[in-house]
């Protein structure tokens, strides 16, 4: 399958340079989307369609973190991103207080009702991941929290986002995102005070998926749907994050374009990946999309790192990981395996309706990808020809399984993975 290189860079160019960072519910996420549906009828798709959706749009956003001089004269500002779903210090002013810090998750049963009062909380390590462990977080009443993601030992801070439905139901404290070095340096120099300054603002907002699709000539035949997404979070053009991916799903358009597959093929770029999978969720949750009528899911999220490990990121049984890792090694693309349900893509939300996914990913060190939602996530640190070299792999396994009656693995979660993603959803999502 020939994939044309120049093409692939047309595409990255549009979404990095010309349109640049997407964010969900914003106008130029919007334009990203025409283009993908653009490209997708040029490519000879059927039912090229923007499907609307609510989201959260963020449309102002600033934030200072400023630490005292060693001199004791005088404050100096660093580098810091507000969360997304956090909440404004009040008025939008500077709030200054002692900084108290907090390992989680070990140290949360240290959060009581109003004892963080009038402080800064520099939390290293993940956020709460349980909807009471955070409203103990809440109820402890910091005055701002610096968040320090002990993933990331970097320089640079890597913009983040709370999950939509706590931040609706339960609400959000002022948080910002600063850079792990800058809190070490903190440590270092046993920093005592922080002044801490956010201003958001958040409006009721549309994003959209893109879709277009080649019905198959079997239309009982459950689908295979290609996903990525078109959002970015603030402050990066979202090459590898995900226009990498969205790229990666316009190249298989233009390949299966002039086909006729037995079974449907469809494509999606979602919108609002960033603000957890708010436009996949819309599409499975209100679309009717079932076990009954859709099959498989190979989603594209970060394809292109130019340097890094390719992982088949499976949900559904190992006999789907070992098909596919076999099909892509033939291919000449050399991958690693790992089984997981995982809410942080946008093919959860169809593992939440039951349905085995297969995403595809270049990791490019063990806690993730350096650049990622930071201004590195550019054009220069991704790589075309590496793109180029995946995707006749993935349109192979894509091409083999769309035009077979049966394949060599179950077409549903199993149950208890069903139950997972259940419980997960219930948990993040409020569905
Ligand atoms: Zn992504």
């Amino acid at each position: 399958m020939r994939i044309d290189d120049a093409e692939i860079r047309t595409d990255l160019a549009t979404l990095c340079e010309t349109i640049g960072e997407r964010l969900a519910g914003s106008e130029r996420e919007h334009q990203a989307a025409k283009y993908v549906a653009a490209r997708m009828r040029q490519a000879g798709l059927q039912e090229v369609r923007l499907e609307r959706f609510p989201c959260t749009n963020l449309h102002r956003r600033s934030a200072d973190v400023q630490e005292p001089v060693a001199t004791g004269k005088g404050w100096r500002e660093v580098e810091a991103l507000p969360m997304v779903g956090s909440a404004s210090t009040p008025r939008k002013q500077s709030v200054e207080g002692d900084l108290v810090w907090l390992t989680l998750p070990e140290a949360q049963h240290r959060l009581k009702p109003g004892s963080l009062r009038g402080k800064i909380l520099a939390i290293f390590g993940p956020m709460p991941t349980s909807g009471s462990a955070h409203r103990q977080l809440l109820a402890a009443s910091p005055a701002a929290v610096v968040h320090i993601d002990e993933r990331f030992p970097f320089g640079y801070v890597k913009a983040d986002g709370a999950y939509p439905y706590w931040v609706s139901h339960y609400g959000m404290p002022p948080i910002v995102s600063v850079a792990y070095m800058d809190a070490w340096r903190w440590r270092q120099t046993e920093v005592k005070r922080l002044r801490v300054r956010i201003d958001v603002g958040y409006r009721r907002a549309q994003s959209c998926n893109a879709i277009g699709e080649l019905p198959g000539t079997d239309p009982s035949l459950p689908a295979i749907i290609l996903t990525s997404h078109l959002d970015t979070l603030p402050g990066n053009v979202g090459a590898d994050d995900n226009a990498s991916g969205v790229a990666s799903v316009l190249a298989l358009t233009r390949a299966f374009g002039a086909t006729r597959p037995r079974r449907t093929l469809r494509f999606i770029a979602f919108g609002a990946e960033e603000q957890l999978s708010v436009g996949a969720v819309n599409h499975v949750r209100y679309g009717g999309i079932t076990p009954a009528n859709t099959g498989l899911i190979l989603n594209f999220d970060s394809t292109a790192s130019i340097l890094g490990h390719y992982i088949l990121w499976t949900a559904g049984d190992a006999r789907l990981a070992h098909h596919a890792q076999k099909t892509f090694a033939r291919h000449g693309v050399d991958t690693q395996v790992q089984h997981e349900i995982t809410p942080f893509a946008d093919c959860f939300a169809f593992n939440r309706a039951g349905i085995p996914s297969l995403w595809c990913r270049r990791m490019n060190f063990s806690g993730g990808r350096w650049q990622h939602h930071s201004r590195h996530d550019t054009l220069e640190n991704i790589s075309i020809p590496d793109l180029a070299r995946l995707l006749p792999a993935a349109a192979a396994l894509v091409g083999d399984l769309a035009n077979r009656h049966r394949w060599p693995f179950r077409t549903t979660l199993s149950p208890a993975q069903h139950q997972l993603a259940r419980g997960i959803s219930r948990a993040l999502l409020g569905w």
